[in-house]
């Protein structure tokens, strides 16, 4: 079947030739999918400004599967379904955090065409709330983060240690033992954390918004440094895993 429809957030474009783009899409079906959108760049292209990053489109897409060898898929149809882009390129916190949210998605995803309805609505959900200006962007950008992680199998443990699972509370913070440790079992250049910002963390991962909008700036900073602190490591990992299957 060459031609297929399914639904997608426009994660990235890049430029092809004179004229076209390589889009690299998150679809609902079909995982992660790059495709060529040709002639989006000349003046009065139909679908131009619909596969641009933050827009959820509906498209058609040809399949070019040529004797087993894949080559990208062209983008036949594109209609708008919410048109996030506006709302979030025009606000320099949303388009910022937006921008992470885009590029966390892709990263998270290792594998094109692995489907996760999960991660797409996941998506969809932070670029509503992002253009919807519903809360603070960096609080949506994490809670994210968090719950995307969650779905790659990365969620962090904020009940209890890590290690021992004792019940806690406890201050520390160590990203390679996965969450929150004890003091027996805190590695060095474990971070020190506020029950604030772990009740913070707690929050964003459930979703728990009267929680996570009423913390104050400084605990919120604090939960972004560990959640990016959390991130980085693990992508950097996923990235050295990739690096070692391609040799
Ligand atoms: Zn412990």
């Amino acid at each position: 079947m060459p031609l297929y429809r399914d639904e997608a957030v426009v994660l990235r474009t890049q430029k092809l030739g004179e004229a076209d783009r390589i889009v690299t899409l998150l679809t609902r079906r079909h995982g992660r999918v790059r495709a060529v959108a040709k002639g989006v760049r000349r003046t009065g292209s139909r679908f131009g400004a619909r596969v641009e990053p933050f827009m959820q489109v509906d498209l058609q897409l040809h399949s070019a599967n040529h004797e087993g060898a894949r080559t990208l898929d062209t983008v036949t149809q594109a209609e708008t379904i919410a048109p996030f882009g506006e709302a979030i390129a025009t606000d320099y916190g949303r388009y910022t955090a937006g921008t992470a949210v885009l590029e966390t998605a892709e990263r998270l995803t290792a594998e094109e065409r692995e489907p996760s309805l999960r991660l797409y609505l996941l998506v969809v959900g932070a670029l509503r709330s992002l253009a919807e200006g519903a809360h603070t962007p960096t609080l949506v950008l994490d809670a994210f983060i968090l719950r995307a992680m969650a779905i790659a199998g990365y969620e962090p443990t904020l009940d209890g240690c890590a290690r021992c699972g004792d019940p806690g509370p406890h201050r520390f913070f160590a990203v390679p033992a996965g969450g929150m440790v004890c003091s027996e079992h805190r590695p060095p250049g474990s971070a020190t954390v506020s029950q604030p910002a772990v009740a913070l963390l707690h929050a964003l991962l459930e979703g728990d918004w009267s929680v996570a909008d009423a913390a104050d700036a400084r605990t919120q900073r604090e939960g972004s440094g560990l959640v990016a602190a959390y991130l980085q490591w693990h992508l950097e990992r996923g990235l050295r895993s990739l690096r070692l299957v391609e040799r």
